[in-house]
């Protein structure tokens, strides 16, 4: 049974009345959404005596789900008074959860939305919006904290300059309708300043702000300058916080007992009372894209939002996304420009160092050193970047070529020294750090490439009475410890730091005055075609770090490849005028965001069964008349096997949004069918912003 979500009663009253016949008492029926991988609702008989007047849509239920007596929460989203099937096979529903429901029209209105753009069946859609215990069914109770009165706004608002007055004021004037805006500015430029300013004017108008950032370390430095400034209740919310604070965040929001909620991509489907602005800062960020089961992108979900509440969605970055800026172009999107650092702040100078030939010390060059050298003699901060973990990438033998390959997964294993370990970046197998080669068994075993744990060697060894902080996910992996290792860069305690991307997110270093990517090359051969876009990001949001107050501050990048388009575009121009190129030949090649496209990825333990089902699938297209979508593939996945498991992937590309659309529509619910699909683990990605 699969039941079309558009043909049901899904009026944009939440209350739902139907005639009532008194004589005949016609059965109802409550149409059902269940967190399960089944792409259709479950008809249950309402409880018994209910006041049809009072059923209102969105509530949670409990209801008798699969075998014995199994119960489940489940969502109305919809009554009728008959089903495709016998009354007496229909189960009733145990009770009615929420006799308020938690979600409004427009909430249920945006997840069905959700659910049918990325295809994911609704149950799970509606149940990815609310916190864990009220998944589970368990009551949801009034948060007794009163918002103070709005005011009690402490006002330490900046002058702004022109730049940032016509952002506030173009932003201000379209409150309270649908329009989104592209607040672009190099760092330092002054967008959290314009935000807040913004925010003051929609606290005014009583209204709530949701604010989303791609990283949770992003979070406590937002919430610190909102509190500053706004004597309102702020609520937080991201995956670090326990189920209990999330929930209250959640309830908080929904219960309109908050003016800000704060939060990663998980917060966007959380329910306000009177939301009245969205912003996304940094929303070039592909954290923003969720890239396992439910894979939507939060940025394109909040403009739906935005457009479903006649809001406006505020984008803020430093480095927009290309599909950002192709919507500006289109005139969808209104660009506003922060051209210049706000304050005293000097925008930092960009180098290429060219390394060809050059002697280099575990990857850093003598001209680099040098550098180093003058910026510590004058107690300022360094920064290196490296975008790779471990001690090196991987281990060679020297007499024979052999390489220490994971045996679940199609890549070498990472050497990480100081644990005597080497470590599989993709099913994190560990094995003990080999003395002699298992092929030859004379060979020396030599590390090949350069790791931050390698990296951080030698720089203790260069610079020994200096304190050198290495920042990636191996060293911050326990609770608490980024937000220390930052507070002791800030206090001075780090005369160098050197870390990964999780450097290159907002954080405000004000006494790094160099800043060098150690690695530039590595990022600029990737086969997938986002990665050019993705690299002018990093490089541009690394540099952001340098001379944020008073100082001047200078980046480097070491390359080999110093006549690279991509390089010389960023030094010599700008961001946008390498976005502005890249589009061009994003354009002649007929790619995004100049077409559309979704991945369908398989895989399984078994090599054969990926490819069948994606063949199946193939087939299935085929019978679909006239589609007008390109299907390219099936191809073993770039990382053609991980974790044991085979992978396979279908490349779906088309010209018209809504041509892709309609097929994924009528093809999903039929592929989800197959019986093929139980035996392979598959997903659909819409919009994949990253196609490994
Ligand atoms: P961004 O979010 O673009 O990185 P911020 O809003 O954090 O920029 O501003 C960068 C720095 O400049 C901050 O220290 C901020 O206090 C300061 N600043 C912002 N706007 C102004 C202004 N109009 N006048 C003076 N200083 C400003
Ligand atoms: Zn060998
Ligand atoms: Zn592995």
């Amino acid at each position: 049974m699969f039941v079309d979500n558009s043909n049901l009663m899904l009026a944009d009253k939440t209350k739902v009345t139907l005639m009532a016949n008194n004589a005949i008492h016609p059965p109802l029926i409550f149409k059902v959404a269940i967190a399960c991988p089944l792409y259709q609702l479950f008809d249950y008989l309402a409880p018994e005596n209910i006041e049809r007047d009072k059923i209102e849509l969105g509530a949670r239920l409990m209801v008798p789900f699969g075998f014995g007596d199994h119960r489940k929460v489940g969502y109305l989203v919809g009554v009728a008074d008959n089903s495709e099937w016998e009354l007496e096979k229909l189960k009733r529903v145990d009770r009615i959860i929420d006799s308020h429901a938690l979600l409004s029209a427009t909430d249920l209105a945006l997840l069905r939305w959700v659910s049918r753009y990325y295809h994911h069946p609704i149950g799970e859609v509606i149940s990815t919006a609310f916190p864990k215990a009220l998944r589970l069914g368990k009551a949801a109770v009034l948060v007794a904290e009163q918002n103070p009165p709005l005011t009690e706004l402490k006002n330490t608002a900046l002058a702004s300059n022109t730049a940032q007055q016509t952002a506030i004021d173009t932003v201000c004037n379209g409150l309270g309708q649908f329009a989104v805006f592209l607040l672009e500015g190099v760092t330092g430029s002054g967008k959290t300043e314009v935000y807040l300013q913004i925010i003051h004017e929609v606290l005014k108008r009583g209204q709530q702000v949701l604010v989303l950032v791609p990283e949770i370390s992003l979070t406590p430095q937002l919430e610190e300058r909102f509190k500053h400034r706004f004597a309102v209740n702020i609520a937080v919310s991201h995956s670090k916080l326990t189920d209990n604070q999330r929930q209250n965040a959640w309830l908080q929001a929904q219960q309109g007992a908050c003016s800000i909620l704060l939060g990663t991509r998980s917060a966007l489907f959380t329910p306000f009372t009177h939301l009245g602005l969205i912003i996304l800062d940094e929303e070039h960020d592909s954290s923003f894209k969720q890239q396992d089961s439910l894979r939507f992108s939060a940025r394109d979900v909040a403009i739906v939002r935005g457009k479903l509440l006649n809001i406006p969605v505020l984008l803020g970055s430093a480095t927009p996304s290309f599909e950002s800026l192709h919507n500006v172009a289109k005139q969808r999107y209104q660009w506003l420009h922060l051209p210049e650092r706000a304050g005293y702040s000097i925008t930092p100078a960009l180098h290429l160092l060219d390394i060809r030939n050059k002697k280099m010390r575990e990857g850093l060059s003598e001209a680099l050193l040098t550098e180093m050298q003058t910026t510590l003699a004058k107690n300022e901060q360094v920064l290196l970047f490296l975008n790779r973990r471990g001690f090196a990438p991987t281990l060679i033998c020297h007499g024979c070529g052999w390489v220490a390959r994971c045996l679940h997964c199609e890549a070498n294993l990472v050497i990480y020294a100081d644990e005597n370990l080497l470590r599989c970046h993709h099913c994190g197998t560990e094995h003990r750090l080999l003395n002699a080669c298992p092929a030859c068994k004379t060979g020396e075993l030599t590390p090949l490439g350069l790791g931050t744990e390698r990296v951080e060697k030698v720089l203790k060894k260069v610079f020994p009475d200096k304190v050198t902080l290495r920042l990636d996910t191996d060293s911050v992996r326990r609770k608490g410890s980024l937000e220390n290792y930052l507070e002791q860069i800030h206090q001075g305690e780090i005369d160098i730091i050197l870390g990964t991307q999780m450097l290159a997110k907002g954080h405000h270093f004000p006494n790094v005055t160099l800043v060098a990517i150690l690695d530039v090359d590595s990022g600029l051969f990737s086969i997938d075609f986002h990665a050019a876009e993705k690299v002018a990001q990093m490089i541009v949001q690394v540099s952001g770090r340098a001379g944020r107050a008073e100082k001047a501050g200078k980046v480097i990048m070491q390359t080999r490849q110093p006549d690279h388009p991509l390089l010389t575009t960023l030094i010599q121009h700008s961001y946008q005028r390498f976005a502005i190129s890249a589009l061009a030949e994003r354009n002649a090649a007929g790619l995004p965001p100049f077409s559309y496209q979704a991945l369908v990825n398989a895989q399984a333990r078994d090599e054969e069964l990926p490819v069948t089902f994606l063949k199946a699938f193939i087939d299935l297209a085929a019978q679909t008349p006239k589609h007008n979508v390109l299907l390219l593939g099936p191809v073993a996945a770039p990382m053609a096997k991980r974790a044991g498991f085979h992978r396979y992937q279908l490349l779906l590309q088309s010209n018209q949004r809504s041509d892709l659309q309609t097929l994924l529509t009528t093809l999903i619910p039929d592929v989800a069918k197959l019986k093929i699909a139980a035996k392979v683990r598959w997903s659909l990605d819409v919009d994949p912003v990253d196609l490994y």
